[in-house]
């Protein structure tokens, strides 16, 4: 039983936690070319973060998400999959990933007790990878998607944010990717986080419904009850064993059904991605270090702050002024 129930009667089981605001991308729709980056003493140190897993899996926590930033770039990563891979009560620990450092650090993570990979891809095509990342390079992508399979990973997940005029055009064959490497996909709609970062939101907004038609094309997409306890609705192909995913905070809200928060780089506990409410739980586990009670009953608090819902728009309007490598996509 979990003993995190908010206001509205919800139950969370599910932390996302961003283990670092640095990355190696940066991609158009989550960060600028030049930004600066929290010093590091601001961040929490991997023994806070391990602290913090472990009291919201004491509390009932069933499934933790490592993200970020690239979680891949946070020195000592492994250690802490490692600590927070044993926690017992932990049924689902899995990671969001650029999959740049996939190629050398798969194994260890494995190893180490995480079980699934989410990995980012929105375009099959090298340049354009090079135009959307500013800095990342596919084969190395590619590598590392190959990487987490050898490793044992199953049931890797690609993500991909469509935008359109940037990669709509390659919806299918995205799709024919994840069939040919037997993993799943699910389409993200681009979020206004952060400020407006190169591009109109509101010219390159591209529906699920519009993605999901472009699939049905060529793919009957059937509707499965499934669920990863994630915000992703699924759907099967009668031929294929990968699953397609959408992710549509715009047009299908699913706040009604929200089971998560999640916790920044810098220890804020944030109860929803679309509002600002939030707790600071660094502070608290620097003044009094090392007392999981006292955190533990903190974040029971916090709960009753969780609002109702998220308002976000599609006409570029920013509501929240927090780029998503801070929250933690
Ligand atoms: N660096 C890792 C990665 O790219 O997978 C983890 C962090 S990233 C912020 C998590 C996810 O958020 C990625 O799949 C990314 O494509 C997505 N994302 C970033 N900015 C977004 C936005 N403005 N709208 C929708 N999705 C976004
Ligand atoms: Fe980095 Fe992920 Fe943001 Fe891209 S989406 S800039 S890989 S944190």
């Amino acid at each position: 039983m979990s003993a995190l129930v908010d206001g509205f009667g919800r139950t969370i089981r599910y932390l996302r936690l961003s283990v670092t605001d640095r990355c190696d991308f940066r991609c158009v729709y989550c960060m600028a070319e030049q930004m600066t980056f929290l010093p590091r003493a601001r961040v929490l140190t991997l023994e806070e973060m391990a602290s913090l897993c472990r009291a919201f899996v004491e509390l009932g926590v069933e499934k933790i998400r490592l993200t970020g930033g690239e979680p891949l770039v946070r020195r000592g990563l492994a250690s802490l999959v490692e600590e927070v891979g044993a926690l017992e009560g932990l049924r689902d620990f899995a990671m969001t990933t650029n999959g740049a450092g996939l190629g050398k650090q798969a194994a260890a993570l494995r190893a180490g007790g995480l079980t699934r990979l989410n990995i980012s891809l929105d375009t099959l095509d090298p340049a354009r990878f090079r135009a959307l990342t500013r800095t990342g390079d596919l084969a190395r992508v590619l590598d590392g998607i190959r990487a987490a399979r050898d490793a044992g990973f199953s049931r890797i997940k690609l993500n991909a944010v469509i935008l359109k005029g940037r990669n709509d055009d390659e919806i299918l064959d995205l799709v024919e990717f994840a069939r040919h490497e037997q993993v799943d996909i699910s389409f993200i709609e681009e979020m206004p986080l952060g400020q407006a970062i190169g591009h109109d939101r509101a010219e390159t907004f591209c529906s699920s419904d519009e993605v999901r038609a472009t699939i049905e094309s060529r793919h009957p997409l059937v509707p499965t009850t499934e669920s990863t306890l994630g915000p992703s609705r699924y759907f099967r192909m009668a031929d294929s064993d990968s699953r397609v995913g959408f992710i549509s905070p715009h047009s299908h809200n699913f706040c009604d059904a929200c089971n998560r928060v999640r916790v920044t780089a810098e220890g804020r506990l944030l109860l929803c991605l679309g509002n600002e409410h939030s707790l600071d739980l660094r502070g608290l586990m620097r003044r009094h270090p090392g007392d999981l009670e006292r955190l533990k009953a903190a974040i029971v608090d916090a709960m009753a702050s969780k609002p109702e819902r998220h308002h976000f728009s599609t006409d570029g309007e920013v509501q929240v002024v927090r780029f998503m490598n801070m929250t933690g996509g």
